[in-house]
């Protein structure tokens, strides 16, 4: 199937349940990603600054970017002027220096809380105990160009079954212990975003208001032009 079809296939199984569908179009082409727009789709993730930045500049400026790998401090500024959502937050450090960049650019910028789920230690994120500790500091009550619209987990890689659902639900009560806690006022804070292309159904099950869904949209990831951001 091509990308228009497979994106209209997920796009009216997404609509019918509620959930937004991020587009993950990391090391794919310019020419892959307009296909994708031209078939309705305008939201799109990526997981590397450089790599976000340069599609940006290329491509319709309508095009909403989220970012969702790791995101160095020092590059914050590259996608500031720009950015939609930041879906990887996972230190007050970096939440401080987006604030900062926002201001810069006169804009508050939205962003999700990374939230360690998985049973490995190669995943970035905020541990729960972290987040709370993040969310009831006075550095982050300071911070007036950023807002926490949600959270964001990714699964364990090659899970059974039992054990995506147990972190998908882990996700979904901090969610909404978060919410009853720091955010009850504030429609705004209302995204949990969860599933990728091998585990969106069980993440819809468990309450998931994004998935972030790349080769089963774009097939296998094609340009390797830049290196992951690993801190
Ligand atoms: C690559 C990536 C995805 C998409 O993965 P697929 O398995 O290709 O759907 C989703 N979320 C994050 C954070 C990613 O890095």
């Amino acid at each position: 199937m091509s990308i228009a079809d497979n994106l209209l296939k997920y796009k009216s199984e997404l609509d019918q349940a509620g959930v937004q569908l991020i587009a993950v179009s990391k090391y794919q082409e310019a020419d892959a990603i307009l296909e994708a727009y031209n078939a309705g789709q305008s939201v799109f993730g990526e997981n590397i600054v450089q790599e976000m930045v340069e599609k940006q500049a290329q491509l319709p400026a309508d095009i909403a970017w989220h970012l969702i790998g790791h995101l160095q401090t020092n590059k914050v500024k590259y996608i500031a002027p720009f950015v939609k959502l930041i879906q990887s937050v996972d230190s007050l450090k970096l939440l401080i220096e987006i604030n900062k960049q926002a201001a810069k650019n006169n804009r508050v910028i939205d962003c999700l809380l990374q939230i360690y789920i998985a049973d490995e230690d190669t995943k970035f994120g905020l541990g729960f105990d972290e987040a709370i500790e993040l969310l009831r500091s006075e550095e982050f009550a300071a911070l007036k160009n950023i807002r926490i619209t949600g959270i964001m987990g990714i699964a364990s890689n090659n899970a059974l079954e039992k054990q995506t659902r147990d972190e998908f639900t882990e996700l979904k009560v901090l969610f909404d212990g978060i919410k009853a806690s720091f955010f009850r006022k504030e429609d705004s804070f209302r995204e949990v975003s969860m599933g990728m292309s091998g585990d969106y159904k069980l993440a819809i099950e468990a309450g998931s208001t994004m998935v972030r869904i790349g080769s089963n949209i774009f097939g296998k990831r094609k340009i390797k032009h830049y290196k992951a951001d690993e801190n």
